[in-house]
């Protein structure tokens, strides 16, 4: 589960040009693999066997209708494709016996002649109906948290303090490692803060640059790489102690009650006032607004 889940926060969803307004990743690959989830769940496809149907279109299009942005298009078709060139599935035409292997994206008129099968271990993962809202949900939270379900919750968790508690360790399960890796890969493994760089040769899965939360997990239910920053072991810790905060103007903002005269730290801390948030060079991925707002409202006085 760990591993589908570091693979489905990683699905290069692909940006949109500058021209089509404020770059963001493209919603199509998370939103036909949601839709394959709820035709499981329906009994509507297996594991095994995704029909190419208009189920699988309508639950497309109900959420590409929600989280749509600029000239995005609705086109289930070309992830239909695009997943098993990734690997994720493989897909055929049914003809009479023969299964031919799909080499471009599917058409309307192929409606019932297409199939796809989940494929490298995703098959196993997508078995009983825990395991695809444990997928559901980290889809949701990596590609849309703001899409309503996820609301309905975070209003239930708000009045149930003591349940929240519950929710969130089941939601912790394979999350974490999934969203510090695409943190991680999105700056670099720069500390965005004070630029520290430490990047060990792959397979090294130890790293002093942290993957941090603008508004924690728990309350926002959201991975989304814009709610993330990178930052080393200490600028974290300060952060998350609200020492230091970023803002929205991105600069760094500090508190007042540190006091450079006693010690070191603390001076390197203040040292911090003003200066740059490092951010990654995609601007897709740079760190949201409100997440900002949230951290620089907190910095203690
Ligand atoms: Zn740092």
């Amino acid at each position: 589960m760990d591993q589908a889940i570091e693979r489905l926060y990683d699905l290069h969803p692909g940006i949109t040009p500058v021209e089509e307004g404020a770059p963001h990743e493209r919603p199509h690959k998370p939103l036909l693999l949601l839709a394959a989830l709820d035709l499981i769940d329906e009994g509507k496809a297996t594991p095994d066997r995704i029909p190419w149907c208009q189920d699988l279109r309508d639950r497309f299009t109900d959420r590409f209708l929600q989280v749509r942005k600029h000239n995005d298009q609705n086109t289930p078709e070309n992830p239909f494709f695009r997943l098993q060139t990734q690997g994720f599935w493989q897909a055929w035409i049914e003809d009479g016996n023969r299964r031919i292997p799909l080499q471009a994206s599917p058409l309307v008129n192929q409606i019932g002649k297409v199939f796809a099968k989940l494929t490298d271990g995703l098959e196993f993962t997508v078995r009983t109906p825990n395991d695809r809202q444990h997928l559901r949900e980290a889809l949701l939270s990596r590609y849309f948290p703001h899409l309503s379900s996820f609301k309905n919750q975070q209003s239930s968790i708000d009045n149930h303090q003591s349940l929240s508690l519950v929710a969130e360790d089941e939601l912790e399960y394979g999350r974490s490692p999934a969203f510090r890796r695409t943190i991680l890969t999105i700056y670099d493994h720069q500390c965005a803060a004070c630029g520290l760089r430490i990047k060990l040769p792959a397979g090294n899965d130890i790293s002093f640059i942290d993957a941090a939360h603008l508004i924690p997990f728990s309350v926002s239910r959201n991975d989304h790489p814009t709610n993330g920053l990178a930052l080393c072991k200490n600028h974290h810790w300060a952060m998350d102690r609200n020492l230091i905060a970023p803002s929205p103007d991105h600069h760094w903002h500090v508190s007042k009650i540190l006091d450079p005269r006693r010690s070191n730290g603390e001076k390197e801390l203040i040292e911090l006032a003003g200066k740059s948030l490092l951010l990654p060079k995609d601007p897709a991925f740079h760190p949201d607004r409100n997440g900002l707002e949230w951290r620089r409202e907190r910095v203690r006085a």
